[in-house]
């Protein structure tokens, strides 16, 4: 797919464990993957403010996962039925959540996913879901309050978030991380992200990345509720009889397309940071860029529910990463350089404090030539972050036994590029950076060879605008009127975030709203018979 055939691996790999255990219980339609060994790419932490980037080096962990053969199947084509209690477009985080619920309320749901696979950017996520007042964190004995992560999240937003959401974000995490444990997603290991002053970014028991771990969790409860699950689906259309909704066009295999009703439609279709067009349009100063979203993230559901009267907002607050390989799109942690990592510039100098916040760091790298950087590490840096490894498979790290020699591999000027380093030791030594002022990441100097180098540039990671909602996930008007039977949630939906979304806020927006979503749309089903 694409650009980047690591996604199609990781998510092979992630259904590939879920089915063998699940027993596939819709299952006729069929892949085989025969895959490499593949690390989680992707990080959803938001370095929001210099203290709390000091977190960097423990809040994304990588995984790796084992390689293999895998047999991935969802239902069949001929068991489609003309109409449903529910129709959830979309099989993300948010639409398989929102499935759920739907059936625990005794509806018949379906979900429509168009790409061939399941999954959508929630694949990707890796540094965990933030919740208060959980019960993992009262075992591990961390005080923390709900008002606490209200707080702190409004001010990493920078004051711009949907309040109403944000309390209900708050109120209802701990009950979903319950939640996700009653259906076999454990998530009690805990770390901290940034903008975050407690440990409470939930991960999987072995710390490693949170979205291979919950959509394989995910895909497993779908199968054994037999909700079924239609790939190469691609809704076109929300229809509506009577401004009430009633149903969804959708095309099958790119050719065969249908009507299908429902009495409510739930859009869990995700954000729209691989629509160049859409990005432009709100973002003129981002065309171009390259994106770390997965194919499918093209912002169909805003469309659709625009079509209908529904209304968005943020649109243009689009959170850009700053150390993406452009080749291949593939996000490089920050971790790298929480471990020490510093980035140079074509003239082999340094131009920014690397651990600023992200959109200050992606405005620095914009300015140079080529909007090109050089991470410069060494193998210590090389051993503490784990990614680094996968990095390598990939093809993306240079390396050099001494630091000329490095320089000589990446074309930068070997004589600066010493000095660079020299002065960087020393800085790490005193424990001051006078140049940028870099306070975090700094625990070891680079001295240890061999030394290594990646290029990188920045990239679109996450549209934190999107439909308005209320927190009955009702999709609204201009004047905040709900549409009738059109619920939303996930990444498709703006507000939560403001203009700055938090690491590990994704993954529980998807969850808590994607829970409701799945409830309030059976509500409005029954009481609609
Ligand atoms: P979230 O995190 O909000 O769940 P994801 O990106 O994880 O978002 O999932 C959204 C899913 O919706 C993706 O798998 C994407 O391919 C799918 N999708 C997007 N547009 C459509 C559409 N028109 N019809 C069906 N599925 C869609």
């Amino acid at each position: 797919m694409k650009r980047n055939k690591t996604w199609i691996v990781l998510l092979m790999l992630a259904l590939s464990a879920v089915l063998v255990i699940a027993g596939c219980g819709n299952a006729s339609t069929s892949k085989t993957a025969n895959t490499e060994s593949a690390a989680e790419q992707t990080e959803t932490a938001a370095g929001t403010d210099k203290d709390a980037q000091a977190s960097t080096d423990t809040d994304k962990e990588e995984t790796e996962a084992t390689s293999g053969a895998s047999e991935i199947s969802y239902t069949p084509l001929d068991q489609l039925q003309d109409q449903y209690d529910i129709i959830v477009i979309g099989g993300g985080g948010a639409g398989m959540t929102a499935a759920l619920e739907a059936k625990a309320a005794g509806m018949n749901p379906v979900i429509f996913e168009k790409m061939p696979t399941a999954g959508g950017n929630t694949l990707k996520s890796s540094s965990g879901m933030n919740a208060s007042e959980t019960k993992f964190q009262k075992e591990q004995g961390i005080e923390d309050s709900n008002d606490k992560f209200y707080e702190e999240t409004l001010k990493g937003g920078h004051d711009t978030n949907d309040k109403e959401m944000l309390r209900y974000f708050v109120d209802n995490s701990a009950g979903a991380i319950d939640w996700l444990d009653a259906h076999g997603i454990t998530l009690d290991n805990l770390t901290i992200t940034g903008g975050m002053s407690e440990k409470r970014t939930h991960r999987p028991t072995d710390g490693s990345a949170v979205g291979q771990y919950l959509v394989a969790g995910l895909v497993k409860n779908v199968q054994e509720q037999e909700i079924p699950l239609f790939v190469n689906a691609n809704v076109k259309e929300i229809t509506q009889e009577n401004d009430t909704v009633s149903g969804v066009k959708v095309t099958f295999n790119g050719t065969d397309d249908k009507n299908i009703s429902a009495k409510a439609v739930i859009v869990a279709t995700g954000g729209f940071g691989a629509n160049k067009e859409m990005i432009k349009e709100v973002r003129p100063d981002l065309d171009g860029y390259v994106t770390t979203n997965q194919e499918g993230s093209t912002g169909d559901g805003i469309k659709m529910i625009e079509a209908l009267g529904g209304t968005t907002v943020d649109m243009d607050q689009i959170q850009v990463h700053p150390t993406v390989q452009q080749e291949n799109s593939y996000l490089i942690g920050e971790a790298v350089r929480g471990e020490g990592a510093i980035l140079v510039n074509a003239d082999g100098q340094r131009f920014v404090n690397e651990m600023d916040t992200r959109d200050n760091v992606t405005a620095a790298i914009t300015k140079l030539d080529g909007r090109a950087a050089y991470l410069i590490f060494d193998s210590g840096v090389k051993s503490r972050a784990k990614a680094v490894e996968q990095y390598e498979k990939m093809g993306f790290v240079k390396t050099g036994d001494s630091i000329e020699a490095l320089a000589d591999e990446m074309n930068l000027p070997a004589e600066q590029l010493q000095t660079t380093l020299g002065a960087w030791n020393e800085a790490v030594k005193n424990k001051k950076d006078a140049d940028f002022n870099r306070e975090t990441g700094m625990d070891n100097d680079l001295s240890a060879g061999p030394y290594y180098a990646i290029k990188i540039g920045p990239g679109i990671h996450y549209t934190m605008g999107g439909v308005k909602i209320n927190t009955d996930t009702e999709v609204v008007t201009k004047d905040g009127k709900a549409i009738p039977g059109l619920f939303a949630a996930g990444e498709v939906t703006g507000g939560l975030h403001g203009q700055n979304r938090i690491g590990g806020n994704s993954v529980a927006e998807i969850v808590i709203f994607g829970r409701e979503a799945g409830v309030k749309a059976s509500e409005f089903a029954k009481a609609n018979q």
